[in-house]
């Protein structure tokens, strides 16, 4: 096994010109996504699973690179 273990991990952010705030991005149960007058992912949490990536049926969630 090699020490040198690369790992980037993408998170997610919501577009809320995009978001109808439809909520089914909330079916994950996950953390990171709440709602505080609009959908908003709480990027601490967010551990890229990508799981309200695939749901949103409005495109409004977008991937960002943590390493830029
Ligand atoms: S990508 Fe996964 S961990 Fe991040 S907000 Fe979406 S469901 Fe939560
Ligand atoms: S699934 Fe998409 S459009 Fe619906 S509330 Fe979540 S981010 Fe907004």
């Amino acid at each position: 096994m090699s020490d040198t273990k690369v790992e980037i991990i993408m998170k997610y952010k919501i577009n809320t010109e995009k978001c109808k705030i439809c909520r089914m991005c909330f079916r994950t149960r996950c953390k990171a996504l709440k709602f505080e007058g609009k959908v908003i992912i709480d990027s601490d949490k967010c551990n890229g699973c990508g799981m309200c990536y695939n749901l949103c049926p409005a495109n409004a969630i977008i991937m960002i690179d943590e390493g830029k």
